[in-house]
């Protein structure tokens, strides 16, 4: 099980420097990438840290939500194949819903706005996430899984498949149109995603799934921007007068300022 831990945590930067590679061999003009390399990495390798140094305080975290004991649902009567697709959705409910409370309770969006401060979103974007909000996610996120009973080996599963589909959708890679139309009623898509980074907050604030697109429709979140040449996606975060306080090195040093 270590190994699958080790991987689990090291597949954001696996799948993100795969799709990096991607966006880099298909780009003209990849100069600019060779810039963001080194400390979208070096945000990774953070992530990873703060989640090492977080594992062995997380017993007590672990204790703390097992007295709610809210649901350990009984799958007897169900067949192996669907408690498995039930549990997937789960886990990917719970993500929708942390990522909904990171941009609603002010507190949390000021860790999670680092994020969205990226304004050229690609392949690397996904690793940049303060360490601060890794630990907070995980807290949250570990008391669902205790909360709900919900097996190890599928955890696992599911975040080694989330970490290969969130570098799919903040990538930069084309997919044909109709793909991304009749697949993105199923998955979150990278249009679906990258909209989600658009600097107008009614956009930002929208599109929270993770891998299914149906939260988003189901929970009244959907809201796709269209993209054209005279109306072109802007990314980043605009809450302040000055650039230098809407900057990534400002929601990195100040988050609650
Ligand atoms: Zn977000």
């Amino acid at each position: 099980m270590d190994t699958f831990f080790f991987f689990t945590l090291f597949s954001p930067i696996l799948f993100s420097s795969l799709f990096f590679f991607l966006e880099f061999i298909g780009n003209k003009n990849s100069s600019i990438f060779k810039k963001r390399t080194f400390i979208f990495l070096s945000f990774g390798l953070l992530a990873i840290l703060a989640s090492l140094g977080i594992s062995n305080l997380m017993g007590i975290f672990i204790n703390f939500y097992s007295s709610f004991n809210i649901a350990s649902p009984s799958y007897e009567n169900f067949p192996s194949w669907l408690v498995i697709i039930i549990i997937i959705l789960e886990l990917d409910l719970a993500n929708y819903l942390t990522h909904r409370f990171m941009h609603f309770v002010p507190f949390l969006w000021r860790f999670h706005r680092l994020h969205h401060s990226d304004r050229k979103v690609n392949a690397l974007t996904t690793l940049l996430h303060h360490p601060l909000e890794v630990i907070i996610n995980s807290v949250l996120i570990v008391g669902f899984y205790v909360a709900f009973d919900l097996p190890i080996i599928l955890i696992i599963f599911y975040n080694i498949l989330l970490a290969l589909h969130s570098a799919f959708v903040h990538s930069t890679i084309r997919i044909p149109k109709s793909m991304e139309k009749w697949v993105g009623y199923i998955f979150v898509m990278p249009v679906m995603h990258r909209s989600h980074h658009s600097i107008d907050v009614s956009y930002g604030n929208a599109n929270y799934g993770s891998i299914f697109s149906m939260w988003d429709r189901l929970l009244g979140t959907y809201k796709q921007k269209e993209v054209s040449k005279a109306n072109p996606m802007v990314f980043g975060v605009d809450i302040s007068k000055t650039p230098k306080e809407n900057s990534m090195q400002s929601f990195l040093i100040n988050p609650l300022v």
